[in-house]
């Protein structure tokens, strides 16, 4: 029987490693001004180096398969290193895994053609292109697809989508987007959809503006990070861009999902790399101020919090870590529920621990002279993005009631008049007996 929760030591090396080098090497990357750290191509040069050492220790992209140059981890290995990864929001790009390119490249593998591939997913792997994801619209709810309503219309050998896009993240900086567009609305919903590969360059694609959110209500359109709002007014695009080519129509959903799952695991574990470096901060926080008579780390209070937050984390890294191997086990369509439970469970820890943390810091904990104010912004989007947390919980609970029926008018079958039926049935003779005994 396999049962084991150790790191393999060759493996939890290169973990030490990545943890030293986020801390020291990329987490000063934050204390840059505001125009460098904005700046892409700035952001790129500065960090060239730091990729290089990326690669040296075999950690670059390595989400992708031996094939095509990565280090075939698996989703637990992959886990692990984003927890990592997830204490600094620049840290995934420089080991080449961050979001949205990583799942684009991952829809690609999974579902293009070698034509595409060559083409649009190899340059995506190396780096040299960027990509967005383009498929929650303004006017219809992304948290359910089937709703979608950007059309792409075949035309000769060309495809004329006509439509519009908003929070396709890293829009406005991408060469080409993954667009997900209804090609034929008279088939049931699942299959109603399809895939494209648009190059931001095409005539008719017009990037409206990035959409400023609480994590960044200041952000201008073109900025690293960004929410793109896309207009797809005729864009005309040859049939080979099609995800898949000639099989490709109709796959938008299963391509789709290919790319969410891992990704949601992959978020989760970065939520814990964010919330380790909040609690951090809390404790060291909790160990320096002195208030009522003593140090914060002495009141009860801020001892069930620190204990709260400790406790709220292991269990969602094990959780997330189940999540991982059972993906590995059994792949991703058979894990929606452990995928599921971590998305709206991750994000909630997230978001206590820093909340938290902040509360410990007081007055200090709300400046930006400490990324906690940042931090938190950014955590509230997680019961959102990816599928907000109710649809989660939705997926969650009725797969488990698949598993159960009612009983219609008849009693609950833990009733007292069953529990005794059984005991009769099982333990008839004592019953008898010690009922004798009473009686005499
Ligand atoms: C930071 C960020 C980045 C994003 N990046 C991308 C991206 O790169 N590409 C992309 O295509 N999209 C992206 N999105 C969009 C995201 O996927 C959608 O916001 C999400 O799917 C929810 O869709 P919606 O906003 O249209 O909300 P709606 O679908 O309108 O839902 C609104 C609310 O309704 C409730 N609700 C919905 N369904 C149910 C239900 N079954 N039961 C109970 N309540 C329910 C929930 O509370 C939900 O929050 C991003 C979003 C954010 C915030």
């Amino acid at each position: 029987m396999a049962w084991d929760f150790e790191t393999d030591p060759e493996f939890d090396a290169k973990l030490g490693w990545a943890r030293e080098f986020v801390d020291t090497e990329i987490v000063p990357l934050e204390g840059l001004p505001k125009h460098i750290r904005h700046d892409q191509d700035k952001i790129d040069e500065i960090t060239a180096p730091l990729k290089d050492k990326v690669r040296e220790q075999g950690l670059w992209a390595t989400h992708l398969k031996p094939e095509l140059g990565g280090m075939g981890f698996g989703q637990v290995q992959l886990g692990l290193q984003n927890e990592i990864l997830g204490r600094c929001s620049f840290a995934p790009r420089v080991f080449g895994v961050n979001a949205p390119d990583t799942g684009n490249a991952e829809l690609l593998a999974e579902g293009a053609t070698p034509e595409q591939k060559e083409r649009w997913m190899q340059p995506l792997l190396d780096g040299k292109l960027r990509s967005g994801f383009s498929m929650t619209e303004p006017h219809t709810p992304g948290s359910d697809p089937t709703q979608l309503d950007t059309t792409a219309v075949r035309d000769g050998d060309e495809w004329v989508i006509n439509g519009r896009k908003w929070f396709t993240s890293n829009g406005s900086m991408a060469d080409f987007l993954l667009s997900m567009v209804v090609t034929n609305p008279e088939v049931e919903p699942l299959h109603r959809t399809s895939m494209f590969i648009v190059p931001t360059d095409t005539p008719g694609l017009n990037i409206v503006r990035d959409v400023p959110v609480m994590s960044h209500p200041e952000h201008e359109t073109g900025e690293p990070g960004g929410h793109t709002e896309v207009a797809y007014d005729n864009v005309r695009i040859p049939h080979e861009m099609l995800v898949g080519g000639d099989e490709g129509v109709g796959q938008g959903f299963v391509l789709a999902q290919k790319r969410l799952g891992p990704g949601r695991i992959h978020h989760a574990m970065r939520w814990l790399g964010q919330s380790r470096r909040a609690f951090d901060m809390m404790c060291e926080r909790a160990l320096s101020r002195e208030a009522h008579g003593g140090k914060l780390a002495d009141k009860q209070i801020i001892q069930d919090w620190i204990a709260e937050s400790e406790a709220e984390m292991r269990a969602a890294k094990l959780l997330t870590l189940q999540a991982a191997w059972h993906m590995d086990k059994h792949g991703a369509s058979q894990s929606r529920v452990e995928i599921a439970i971590i998305k709206f469970w991750g994000a909630k820890v997230l978001f206590n621990v820093i909340d938290r943390a902040i509360q410990v810091h007081g007055a200090l904990g709300i400046t930006t002279d400490m990324p906690l104010e940042s931090m938190y912004r950014a955590a509230r989007a997680a019961r959102i993005y990816d599928g907000p947390d109710e649809v989660h919980k939705v997926t969650t609970s009725r797969r488990i009631l698949k598993t159960y029926s009612g009983v219609g008018d008849g009693l609950p079958t833990e009733h007292i008049t069953y529990r005794r039926a059984a005991a009769q049935e099982k333990f008839g003779e004592y019953l008898e007996k010690y009922t004798a005994d009473a009686i005499l």
